[in-house]
């Protein structure tokens, strides 16, 4: 196989053939129409020695041929080292098995991204994460790369991209209010080069390209969270303010009669920054999830909003169920009050309608809330973020933490939390003193273990 494929690799003249036996060639000034003749260009060779084609003095004159794949490549070349070299790298390229097609390469960005979503759409993703990887393509990435050839990008030209979106104020879509001059915020460009790296990826994988240009890549470094968990006492100041917003807008504007309580919406964030529950499974429970005497909740289900596509009621983000608790007996009292005498199927927490909570809804009383409070970035993300930080503050466990929010791997809240872990190393060490102390006071030596 790979010496069939050697022979029919080689670097051609186009321009001219050696003369056949017996073959009558004439010099130019005295042939005929049709005549072979002698190329009389120095440059070419030696005078008399080499027939002209039918191609002498158009096009580059050297062609490199090869086969990859099982078809015949070809590129041509103006001097013969250049088509000599290209030859050495693509056989060696396709022996070491990072020889990318040049035919497949002229592939564009845009054709290559669209397949790999149909992939991600077809593989059981969330139709959230599916529409937010149609957006960053949409509204992002494919203005800029959409008819790129992919063997035209190079790792320097996205890194030099990518750098543009997190400092030019002209990369961002719309102008920031407060008209800091700033690029996308570095969670969106971290998205981005995600969406862009997994599309080269699959590109790779499906043998476009030889290797992922946006392996590597410098990316803007992500603010630290670790300081947005709240205390138990801005965690209860916080579920009141939001109880009494929901009061002051509804007096403003709705009229029509409205499902959810006030004392409801704080319980809400009570539970929230309790059970950790991410905001799409909080508004996707019914009542029928929470087991008030067990003091256990039900978590299946996540609601998403999706642009275009209204709610989505999907699984949860890491496709588990899993069982969280309700931690303290105040928040069972309050659930116990939501939950009286209502149907099982009902939202537990529904928006106004009697429909799932959005989360605009939500925001609005929910900003208010923060803004009364002087907090400054806090999201009802950082609801889930408190609940984690408890558990490790206060049950000093990863493992615990882990199980509560849902995390499909243990090295997603070690990540996440390690900020707070460093105390664990002084717990360990007092409780290794004190067993040591214990030993040596006992007079008998450790069990070997
Ligand atoms: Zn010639």
């Amino acid at each position: 196989m790979s010496t069939r494929r050697n022979a029919r690799a080689g670097v051609e003249d186009r321009w001219h053939r050696p003369a056949r036996k017996n073959e009558l060639v004439h010099y130019p000034a005295d042939a005929g129409p049709g005549d072979a003749i002698w190329c009389m260009d120095p440059k070419h060779g030696q005078v008399g020695s080499l027939v002209c084609t039918g191609r002498h003095g158009h096009g580059q004159r050297w062609q490199a041929r090869w086969v990859a794949e099982g078809q015949e490549r070809s590129k041509s070349f103006a001097k013969k080292a250049d088509a000599d070299r290209h030859l050495r790298c693509v056989v060696a390229d396709v022996e070491t098995g990072t020889y990318a097609d040049p035919l497949r390469t002229a592939v564009t960005f845009g054709t290559v991204a669209e397949s790999w979503l149909r992939t991600k759409a077809a593989s059981n993703r969330a139709p959230k994460t599916i529409a937010g990887y149609r957006g960053l393509l949409d509204v992002v990435i494919l203005p800029k790369w959409q008819d790129e050839r992919l063997r035209d990008i190079t790792h320097e030209r996205l890194q030099n991209w990518i750098s543009w979106l997190a400092t030019d104020p002209a990369a961002r879509k719309h102008k920031k209010k407060d008209n800091e001059a700033v690029g996308l915020s570095p969670a969106r460009v971290i998205q981005t080069h995600q969406v862009l790296s997994q599309v080269l990826s699959y590109a790779r994988r499906a043998k476009y390209v030889a290797t992922n240009a946006a392996d590597d890549i410098e990316l803007p470094s992500k603010p630290q969270s670790k300081d947005l968990a709240l205390t138990h006492d801005q965690v209860h100041r916080l579920a009141e303010e939001t109880a009494e917003a929901e009061l002051a807008v509804r007096h403003r504007a709705d009229t029509a009669p409205v499902k959810i309580s006030p004392a409801a919406l704080g319980t809400m964030v009570r539970f929230l920054a309790y059970t950790g529950l991410r905001f799409g499974e909080c508004v996707a429970l019914r009542v029928g999830d929470v087991d008030v005497a067990k003091r256990r909740v039900l978590v299946e289900k996540s609601i998403t909003q999706v642009r275009g596509q209204g709610r989505l009621e999907g699984g949860t983000k890491t496709h588990q169920r899993r069982s969280v608790p309700i931690l303290t007996t105040a928040l069972a009292n309050e659930l116990k009050n939501v939950t009286r005498d209502r149907n099982a199927a009902e939202f537990l927490f529904p928006g106004p309608d009697g429909e799932a909570m959005s989360v605009g809804w939500f925001r609005v009383r929910f900003d208010r809330a923060t803004a009364a409070l002087g907090l400054t970035g806090v999201t009802p993300n950082t609801l889930r973020h408190t609940a984690g930080s408890l558990a490790i503050s206060e049950v000093g466990s990863v493992v615990v933490a882990s199980k509560l929010l849902g995390h499909r791997n243990v090295s997603t809240t070690v990540n996440v939390y390690s900020h707070m872990l460093d105390g664990d190393w002084e717990k360990l060490s007092a409780a290794m003193d004190s067993a040591a102390i214990k030993v040596a006071t006992a007079g008998q030596s450790p069990e070997r273990f």
